[in-house]
């Protein structure tokens, strides 16, 4: 005789149950709604720029326009591919990301010329926009990071700040240390970020005027990269912003 004990189940455990299976299910459709979307939204994205490619380099390559004209149209076609390409990146980042696929390599770095030599790569595009950059690190202190991928988190920061200040504005790159924390802080004084957008702002493929996306470029999947790359780090992001008035965010790693 087999002494065979069947645990019971109590109506709890099968109410909770009951939740747990509905939960997942529920998680389920999201997830193929959102797989859906991120398809669409990605499709969209490519589809647009190609369709100015195919355009323009047609008339480019009739002869009876005039040089200007020609060089005007090869204009277009540099930017739109080089706006093409730099989606492509973010898109093999982003799936690279989602696999957890990538390292974190942390070095210790020196905050000034650090900081001095990112500004140095958008000074630039800057200039040519009239906004004003100024870089506020005072203080030669050192923490620990990857280099390339805080570069990568700074430059989407500060592009997306130029990218929504007007001319003659001002974008403050600074960075501080206290006892046991670094935070690099990206302030502009442009657009801002309504409170209902604001808590979006770090979804994939998330973009606050969508009519008017084509005017700013962008794919609505920088901050989710820069979100991710600082996580990966141990840190954190936070953002605060008022519309009209301007955008800060901060980003604070623990390790110094
Ligand atoms: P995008 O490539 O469209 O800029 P991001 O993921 O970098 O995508 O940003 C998502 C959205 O957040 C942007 O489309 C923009 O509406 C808003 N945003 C990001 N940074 C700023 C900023 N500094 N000022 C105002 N709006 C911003």
């Amino acid at each position: 005789d087999f002494d065979v004990k069947i645990p019971s189940t109590t109506d709890d455990e099968l109410g909770e149950l009951g939740h747990a299976i509905n939960g997942l299910a529920k998680d389920l459709a999201h997830m193929k709604n959102s797989r859906n979307e991120f398809l669409s939204a990605v499709s969209h994205e490519l589809r647009t720029p190609l369709t100015y490619l195919i355009g323009y380099s047609k008339v480019a390559m009739r002869e009876d326009i005039s040089e200007e004209k020609r060089k005007h149209y090869l204009t277009i076609i540099h930017e739109e591919s080089t706006r093409m390409k730099a989606l492509v990146k973010n898109l093999m980042d982003l799936a690279q990301l989602d696999e957890h696929k990538f390292t974190i390599e942390k070095e210790l770095i020196a905050a000034k010329p650090f900081i001095e030599q990112v500004a140095q790569i958008v000074s630039h595009s800057f200039a040519e926009k009239g906004v004003h950059l100024t870089v506020d690190c005072p203080h030669n202190f050192t923490f620990y990071a990857d280099p390339l991928r805080l570069e990568q988190i700074i430059l989407n920061l500060v592009d997306n700040a130029l990218k929504y200040s007007e001319p003659n504005a001002t974008v403050t790159l600074s960075c501080k240390q206290s006892a046991s924390q670094t935070r690099i802080i990206v302030k502009d004084t442009g657009h801002g970020i309504s409170e209902e957008d604001v808590v979006h702002i770090f979804d994939k493929f998330y973009r606050v005027e969508k009519s008017r996306a084509r005017e700013f470029g962008g794919s609505g999947i920088g901050l989710a990269i820069v979100k991710e790359l600082v996580e990966a780090h141990g840190g954190s992001i936070t953002v605060t912003s008022e519309l009209h008035v301007g955008s800060q965010f901060i980003v604070t790693l623990e390790e110094v």
